[in-house]
């Protein structure tokens, strides 16, 4: 059965003492999920000891924002797999559209990540999306559907139980224009249909796809409600406990 995964992505916020604070009041009022529900935060990179220590045993998994594609060496300032499982890390949100945009990270470059991610024994949520312009051409079908098959290059189908895919239309990112659901599942459909083309039905079923983008309290329930819609990855409305709480216990 396939899961829904409420992740927060708390970005470039957040030291390490008010991380570790706000996780304490997350865990408290996130006290109960559903059995097909799945909590993660990705806190900044500093902040993911102190984090894993509060969330240990309880209902939430500890995510990080982004990895280096080596697995050691000399990369000033990197961060590798190890250093993030020995974090207490699971999950590691790659190809965000922040790095795709502002750092230029190419669709090879995230499918080494990728890859890396998974040959350690991390859940990477490949993240994928189309601009405004590409949508106001009617390229998004295009673009999302190459970003998916370049991402998943060389991943085996034993390995997509792994993996967990974010359609983040960057137009909706940190905006507060949301894709309405109708949109949303429209793309969510043909991201299920492109993974049962590359796996087959059975991989396409079970896999998790989230939806990303000025997802709240507010509108959370009317796209988990959607056939293809698996989850969400959170940015602003998971810096608020309230909030997250309340897309974490979305209303199905
Ligand atoms: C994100 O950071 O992935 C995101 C979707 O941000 P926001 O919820 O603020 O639009």
């Amino acid at each position: 059965m396939r899961k829904y995964l409420m992740a927060g992505n708390w970005k470039m916020n957040l030291v390490p003492s008010e991380a570790k604070k706000f996780a304490q009041d997350l865990v408290k009022s996130i006290d109960k999920v559903d059995d097909d529900v799945v909590i993660m935060i990705a806190p900044t990179f500093t902040a993911l000891s102190a984090v894993s220590e509060v969330v240990k045993g309880s209902l939430i998994k500890l995510g990080a924002q982004n990895m280096n594609e080596n697995e050691s060496g000399a990369y000033t300032g990197e961060i590798s797999a190890d250093m993030l499982l020995d974090s207490g890390v699971e999950y590691v949100i790659l190809g965000h559209s922040e790095r795709r945009n502002i750092y230029k990270e190419s669709d090879e470059l995230i499918n080494k990540k990728v890859k890396v991610a998974l040959n350690k024994g991390l859940k990477p949520v490949l993240c994928v999306g189309e601009l405004l312009e590409e949508r106001e051409a009617g390229k998004t079908n295009d673009v999302v559907k190459s970003q998916v098959v370049k991402g998943l290059q060389d991943v085996t189908a034993a390995e997509m139980g792994k993996v967990v895919i974010a359609y983040e239309p960057v137009w909706a990112i940190g905006t507060g224009k949301v894709a309405t659901p109708e949109t949303a599942e429209e793309v969510h459909a043909m991201i299920r249909s492109t993974l049962e083309s590359l796996y087959g039905k059975d991989i396409a079923e079970n896999t998790t796809i989230q939806y990303g983008g000025s997802v709240k309290d507010s509108n959370v329930d009317g796209l988990m409600n959607m056939t293809n819609i698996d989850g969400a990855l959170v940015g602003g409305a998971s810096l608020k406990v309230d909030s997250f709480t309340r897309i974490a216990q979305f209303q199905k």
